[in-house]
């Protein structure tokens, strides 16, 4: 049997906020720059949730792990990876890894390497992860449309051509959606917390040390790295993106 543990994520709008949709067709809406909606329902879609995340935890590994003064880790099993490999990975990208800040993605198989502890919660390359990041559904849909303008640089008024219409969440709105967290699967033996039984990987090393107990887990790389987002999605130039995220256990 599979058990799962469940945690509601409630993300409140502090700002006017925005996640990009697809451009529209042209002609079937006036709207140049939509949200993303999955149907009609506006959502926050869980690949950009898991994308903040990410880096979010990213950021804590290497702020928490790293001795940057002597450019060593104190726990290597905790450095993150890059979900790229040599050839995706981009030049500036290559350069972190030849620091030693990050390393190339973990994958499965993968007999010299192990999986960091991003990629237990989130899934490595080849294998899944504990964790499933929800989309974020808009509890009261309201949306509002703005229009951005561009002004010519010698006449001073509006270009021709550069005026176009995005949408935006105004302030003071809410999206919720519950993650799931796999607690135990006694037919693999995997138990949340617990270093896994892979034969062809070094596997969770990381959890070797007994340091990371599931509860520390919980609070340190799942409640406060999710509470920690404070700024997200799109438009941040434009004054978009500020948010406050609240993770509470359900069962
Ligand atoms: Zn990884």
């Amino acid at each position: 049997m599979r058990k799962w543990r469940e945690f509601e994520i409630k993300l409140e709008t502090l700002t006017p906020f925005r996640i990009g949709g697809e451009r529209p067709i042209p002609g079937t809406t006036d709207v140049d720059s939509p949200v993303v909606r999955v149907g009609d329902r506006i959502v926050v879609q869980s690949t950009s949730l898991k994308g903040a995340y990410r880096a979010e935890l990213e950021r804590y590994l290497i702020d928490t792990s790293y001795d940057k003064a002597n450019k060593k880790w104190k726990d290597q099993w905790t450095q993150p990876c890059i979900p790229a490999d040599e050839r995706s990975i981009s030049n500036d990208e290559k350069k972190l890894v030849d620091q030693g800040i990050y390393k190339y993605c973990c994958s499965y198989p993968g007999f010299d390497s192990s999986i960091c502890p991003i990629c237990y919660l989130l899934g490595a390359r080849g294998l899944t992860g504990f964790a499933s990041v929800p989309f974020l559904n808009m509890e009261i849909e309201e949306i509002a449309r703005l229009q951005f303008i561009g002004i010519d640089r010698v006449t001073g008024v509006s270009a021709k051509g550069r005026i176009g219409k995005f949408e935006v969440i105004p302030e003071g709105n809410t999206f919720k959606g519950n993650l799931y967290l796999l607690q135990e699967d006694d037919i693999l033996g995997w138990k949340f917390g617990k270093s896994r039984s892979l034969s062809d990987s070094n596997g969770d090393k990381w959890l070797e040390s007994g340091e990371w107990t599931e509860e520390k887990i919980i609070k340190d790389l799942i409640i406060d790295r999710l509470q920690n987002l404070q700024f997200f999605g799109g438009f941040k130039s434009r004054g978009c993106g500020r948010v406050r995220i609240t993770v509470t256990p359900v069962n």
